[in-house]
């Protein structure tokens, strides 16, 4: 080969690879934007704002940190009890999921800051690249919930990271495992998903079955 053939190869090769890598950077968010349940919606952007920055940083911490716990332990008490014959929530990847829930990193502030991809909307999101395998960022709006619905989050965002499932897929796990708990009673609804997905069809049968 030529030098200019050469070169034109190796661009054509680096064209190819990015296109490849850039192809599969999607993020997963988790919006409220049609939501039902109960939630702490502030009024406006600015109290949002102005809410996040009275939380010290120690108490967003150890929100997240038992959001986490209590994620971990939905997870794991589901896998014990009704893991067989479920092809989503099969035992394989409630094992990935967990093992994901332990290594989880946060990236949140107090400062009131959004990250890239939250809107005043958005709970949280994740990042398809292997670096942010067990990567959350955590939006101002998730910051000022209860910690069972920061599970609930958690769980679904865990899905996505976990074993790459789908919002269907995701919906289902988290509604499923959080369902078939007493620790929480109201779930939330993400209508746009619960529609698209059946969810509620999939899930109602699920526990058919397992009764
Ligand atoms: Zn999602």
């Amino acid at each position: 080969m030529t030098n200019i053939k050469l070169y034109s190869f190796k661009l054509l090769l680096i064209a190819l690879i990015s296109n490849i890598v850039f192809s599969q950077t999607c993020v997963a968010q988790y919006s409220l934007e049609k939501f039902s349940g109960k939630l702490n919606i502030p009024l406006n952007k600015e109290e949002l704002i102005s809410t996040v920055q009275k939380i010290p940083k120690n108490e967003a911490y150890m929100l997240l940190k038992d959001s986490q716990k209590l994620a971990g332990s939905i997870i794991s008490n589901y896998k014990d009890k009704f893991t067989y014959r479920n092809r989503i929530a099969s035992e394989r990847n409630l094992k990935k999921m967990i093992k994901t829930v332990n290594r989880l990193n946060f990236h949140y502030n107090v400062k009131g800051n959004f990250y890239s991809n939250c809107s005043e909307n958005t709970i949280a999101y994740t990042v398809n690249i292997p670096k942010f395998k067990n990567d959350i960022w955590i939006c101002p709006m998730a910051l000022i919930q209860t910690k069972e619905k920061v599970a609930q989050f958690i769980i679904h965002e865990v899905a996505h990271l976990a074993f790459r499932a789908s919002e269907c897929r995701a919906t289902y796990i988290e509604v499923l495992t959080l369902t078939t708990q007493s620790e929480i009673s109201d779930p939330l609804r993400n209508e746009p998903y619960w529609k698209m997905c059946k969810t509620e069809k999939l899930i109602s049968k699920k526990l058919k079955a397992f009764n």
